[in-house]
């Protein structure tokens, strides 16, 4: 049996994610990971505490597959608390990650034929599991170091066969957030030829710009068309606990929700009861939690500016983005990370890597800060003398 010729053509010559590659490259030559997001500190003590209880004293048998009653009230109060949104449980599908509500989403609402618009960069999911659907992923590229969502190149490319826009905000890889102006304009334009926008707000709550996240469903006439995607995941730094939610309104919150119990039917139910308890604990668990990220975020920064390396602005994520031709360094993204890990020993994301068409940047380098103040530090040291030897003169 020729079994090549029967993998599906999205799969036939698929890599596996640059996350995963340059993970197990910083594993296998012991490198410092700066690349896969994630932090190493411990999660708020309260949610291990919750999950371990909910282990002993709770049922491990299946949930109701859109999600156990009490995350699902769990999440609109979150969300009502922290964002103002008024949302009922019945809106709400709790899935395994927003990996999954992504699938989830694009398989319920993509049909073969229909073009989706995909702003660059995009997280290196959406395109396959749009073709993956059947449809046709169009690109619009975001432009740095601002990366702001241009409402007039998505009207231009709207045609007939568009029926949806996949959105990241705030942005990952960048770390930027949409102003109000950005996402009006969007909404404008949704609104106007008819869109759906699967919004992915996994980012929601990790800002440092003291500002609080306005989601695109909040602006008129998205509410019907929108689905908002969020992931416990990254609220906690609880990466691989894989608990995400999507969330929309009648037909489409109908839709999902098959989608979903044909992907998983339902996720790991004592990590979702810890879940539920953190989303109720008061706000200062996440600031305290914020103000640690905020430092690291400070820290390396300011270790890599000295160490000569051009730092772009951010607002948001767990990412900094260097621009390394402002950094007087010419070689491309790929070659400073793959050179990065194997010779200095720290390993990072080459923002191309999240780009799909033309028009992709090749001097853009990602790296993750959310680790203890010695791993940035002697990180920082490895980068300082990586680009001495990249660039003796300067
Ligand atoms: N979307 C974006 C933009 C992300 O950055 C990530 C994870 N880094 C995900 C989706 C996936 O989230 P999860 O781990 O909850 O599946
Ligand atoms: N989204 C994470 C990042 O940006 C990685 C997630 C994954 O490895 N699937 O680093």
């Amino acid at each position: 049996m020729k079994t090549a010729g029967r993998i599906h053509p999205v799969y036939a010559d698929m890599e596996r994610t640059v996350f995963d590659r340059m993970s197990a490259l910083a594993r296998e030559h012991g490198a410092i990971n700066l690349g896969q997001g994630f932090p190493d500190g411990l999660p708020p003590p309260a949610l291990i505490e919750a999950a371990s209880r909910a282990l002993h004293e709770k049922s491990s048998q299946y949930p109701p597959g859109a999600g156990l009653p009490e995350l699902r009230e769990a999440i609109c109060g979150y969300y009502a608390r922290r964002q103002g949104l008024a949302l009922s449980p019945e809106q709400v599908t709790v899935t395994s990650g927003a990996t999954e509500a992504l699938a989830a989403a694009v398989f319920a609402l993509v049909k073969p034929g229909n073009e989706v618009i995909l702003f660059q960069p995009a997280y290196d999911a959406y395109a396959p599991l749009v073709r993956r659907a059947g449809g046709i992923p169009v690109s619009i590229p975001l432009s740095p170091p601002d990366f702001r969502y241009p409402a007039e190149a998505l009207a231009a490319a709207v045609m007939p066969q568009t029926r949806a826009v996949m959105l990241n905000d705030p942005l990952n890889p960048a770390g930027t957030v949409a102003s109000y102006e950005e996402l009006s304009g969007l909404a404008q334009v949704c609104a106007a030829h008819d869109l759906i926008a699967i919004c992915d707000e996994v980012w929601e709550d990790v800002r440092f710009d003291g500002m609080p996240h306005r989601s695109l469903m909040s602006f008129p006439d998205m509410a019907e068309r929108t689905v908002k995607i969020g992931s416990a995941g990254k609220i906690f730094g609880l990466t691989g606990w894989k608990i995400g939610w999507m969330i929309a309104s009648g037909h489409l919150a109908t839709a999902l929700s098959r989608a979903h119990q044909f992907l998983t039917f339902s996720t790991a139910v004592p990590l979702q009861w810890a879940v539920a308890e953190g989303l109720l604990l008061p706000d200062t668990v996440l600031d305290e939690q914020r103000a640690e990220w905020a430092a690291s975020r400070a820290r390396l920064k300011a270790g890599l500016t000295e160490a000569g390396y051009m730092v772009l602005p951010n607002a948001a994520t767990w990412f900094l983005t260097v621009d390394l031709a402002a950094s007087g360094l010419a070689l491309k993204d790929s070659a400073f990370s793959e050179r990065a890990v194997l010779e200095a020993g720290v390993a990072t994301v080459p923002v191309s890597a999240l780009y799909q068409g033309d028009q992709v940047p090749e001097h853009l380098v990602r790296f993750c800060f959310t680790k203890p103040d010695g791993v940035l530090d002697e990180a920082v040291q490895r980068l300082s003398e990586f680009k001495k030897e990249l660039s003796p003169g300067g």
